[in-house]
């Protein structure tokens, strides 16, 4: 399998390469030549547990990694999961269920990608005897999930931008009280598009980014969207055979790489009746998929940052297939907006009629269901990483002991402006 870019100027690159880019060269975004079908597959895949699905699926892209090799860093990338299951799909009532994403190490949806991103990249270092600079942008969850999967590997060092003061006090700590020298966390002046715009800038400098070896984290990289497709299939496999295809999977949604990973996966033969993207205050993908308008607004900071994005990079790649298309065009796709004024609300309520507590990320997803319809709602984080969101909502506050931990350390966080000349001076002088 190849990979082309979604701006046509960049000659087909194997996966390996493509990963180890992140961006393509032409500024495009990198997909695969021609998408696999695997409705033939679907009764093969039923029995296999997660690493094994994940592997079985990921062979068809990856074909320049040897099969054994390839198993044993999937396997890896998913053995730091406190869940046996790794994506356990709970049942919450009629027609509803959650599909939990958060027992990974970093505990939010970001590790199922970055854990074996993290694998992949360890790979290249060793094979090409090469150190890399590691660089991703962050509103919160992947900054700490590239942290979990590359902290202590030798020969990479991780310098992560954020939103200065806009990232949840939980989140912070995890990016920035590592107390390893090769990881920089990078508050930087402005909102999380600014940081992603400075880093776009600084990655599109070609000759800045092979002295420095520099490689992409963000939801940018083919790697990240393909080992999300994972958690679809393997979900949609455990729900009642005779309902899976009546499925919408409701998903919380900022930069558009989540529920872009399961529409793909339903572009490659497994029958889903569609999704719908859910978003907070940020709401400019719930104004494109129910007015056909695609307009940035100011970001406005919220109670779920992780979603606080206005222009969705992702969406470049969906614009890719949609080429011309009129919204209307997709009727997979629904879409719900949920104000900061109605989280705690929506906490409280699926707390009282379920019993559950979600994070403020998972409760937008929770905004209008449609109680005749069977809905699988994706659950992104642990409340645990929103201790006073949940507290203020529903009196109790959840706790997970790798966070216990965090709140004792020292911080140490570097601040620069949203400005790429700063950016690329720091790493100059911070690199391996
Ligand atoms: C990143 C994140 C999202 C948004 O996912 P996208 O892929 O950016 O759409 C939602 N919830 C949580 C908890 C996240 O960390």
């Amino acid at each position: 399998m190849r990979y082309i870019s979604t701006r046509g100027q960049t000659p087909p690159h194997s996966f390996s390469e493509a990963v180890a880019t992140g961006l393509a060269p032409d500024g495009g975004l990198f997909l695969p030549e021609t998408l696999p079908d695997f409705s033939a597959d679907l009764a093969r895949f039923a029995g296999l547990g997660y690493a094994e699905l994940c592997f079985e699926f990921m062979r068809v892209f990856a074909t320049d990694i040897p099969p054994g090799e390839l198993r044993a860093l999937v396997a890896a990338s998913y053995r730091r999961f406190s869940d046996p299951t790794i994506a356990p799909l709970r049942p919450l009532g009629r027609n509803l269920y959650a599909l939990e994403l958060f027992h990974g190490p970093s505990l939010a949806f970001k590790d199922f990608a970055l854990q074996l991103l993290g694998q992949l990249y360890a790979r290249q270092c060793a094979l090409r005897g090469e150190k890399i600079n590691v660089l991703g942008a962050t509103s919160g969850d992947t900054g700490a999930a590239a942290i979990q999967a590359l902290l202590g590997r030798p020969g990479i060092a991780v310098f992560i931008l954020y939103p200065d003061g806009r990232v949840a006090p939980l989140q912070e700590r995890q990016m920035a009280c590592t107390g390893s020298g090769a990881v920089f966390a990078l508050a930087v002046d402005g909102s999380f598009d600014d940081a992603q715009s400075a880093l776009k800038a600084v990655l599109g400098d070609g000759e800045f980014r092979r002295r420095y070896r520099l490689s992409a984290v963000n939801s940018i990289n083919l790697a990240r969207v393909l080992a999300q497709c994972v958690y679809y299939l393997h979900a949609w496999l455990r729900l009642p055979a005779g309902e899976r295809a009546g499925v919408e999977f409701v998903v919380p949604t900022g930069n558009f790489g989540n529920v872009l990973a399961g529409w793909m996966l339903r572009k490659m033969g497994v029958p889903i009746r569609g999704f719908k993207v859910a978003t907070n205050q940020n709401d400019i993908l719930y104004r494109f998929f129910t007015t056909g308008q695609y307009r940035a607004d100011l970001v406005r900071p919220s109670l779920a940052p992780s979603m606080d994005i206005q222009v969705a990079s992702n969406f470049e790649r969906f614009r890719y297939y949609c080429a011309g298309a009129d919204p209307a065009a997709w009727p997979e796709f629904t879409a719900s907006r949920c104000t900061d004024a109605e989280i705690p609300g929506i906490i409280r309520r699926v707390y009282r009629e379920h019993g559950y507590i979600i994070d403020p990320h998972t409760a937008c997803a929770f905004q209008d269901l449609n109680p005749d319809r069977l809905s699988v709602v994706l659950a992104t984080a642990s409340p645990a990483k929103f201790p006073e969101t949940i507290r203020a909502a529903i009196g109790v506050e959840p706790t997970d002991p790798a966070l216990e931990a965090l709140k004792t350390r020292p911080i140490v966080k570097h601040r620069l402006p949203a400005d790429p000349e700063a950016i690329r001076a720091f790493i100059g002088e911070h690199a391996v």
